[in-house]
């Protein structure tokens, strides 16, 4: 089976953009791969020689249990939970939020590898100053990445792929 990689975050952060991005031109949504469930949709993401599936998950909120928001955490913990590798989104625009600080509470907690993927960061300069910010949630390396444009997905993948 494929390794599953699971893009999770805050909402608002970017997280769509940047699967639309990993999983590159191909629309393909994979529903034969052994191992994979069809609550969630996995798209086909290439880097170098390595083949992997990319998750997107709704965004991940853990103060506030109305409407559906709890279905959608539980939702993302799944996704997770079977991946090899995670990618935690957060807004390199907005710096580092309380709820950004929750979600890495929790992503310590975890098993899975994780790589923080500071979006937003279309400028190369200034997106050195606005991930430095995020050494603060004391997860290791932020990694100022734009889903829109695309600079900075290169090094957060030749990390990433080791762990798969
Ligand atoms: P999600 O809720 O985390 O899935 O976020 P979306 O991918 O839906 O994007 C939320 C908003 O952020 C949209 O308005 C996007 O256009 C914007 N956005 C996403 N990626 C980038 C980026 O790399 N740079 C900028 N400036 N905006 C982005
Ligand atoms: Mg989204």
């Amino acid at each position: 089976a494929l390794p599953i990689v699971a893009v999770i975050g805050r909402p608002n952060v970017g997280k769509s953009t940047l699967v639309n991005r990993l999983a590159g031109v191909t629309d393909a949504i994979v529903h034969d791969e052994p191992g994979v469930t069809r609550d969630r949709t996995y798209r086909p993401g290439f880097w170098q020689d390595r083949e992997f599936l990319v998750v997107d998950t709704g965004g991940l909120v853990f103060d506030d249990d109305t409407e559906f928001l709890p279905l959608i955490r539980e939702q993302a913990m799944a996704a997770l939970a079977e991946s090899s590798a995670a990618i935690f989104v957060v807004d390199g625009q907005e710096g580092p939020t309380p709820a950004d600080e929750t979600i890495a509470e929790w992503l310590r907690q975890q098993s899975v590898p994780f790589f923080l993927a500071v979006n937003k960061c279309e400028s190369p300069q200034q997106g050195i100053i606005q991930s430095s910010q995020f050494w603060e949630l004391g997860l290791g390396e932020p990694f100022p990445v734009s889903g829109i444009h695309g600079n900075g997905l290169g090094e957060l993948l030749d990390e990433l792929i080791t762990h798969l």
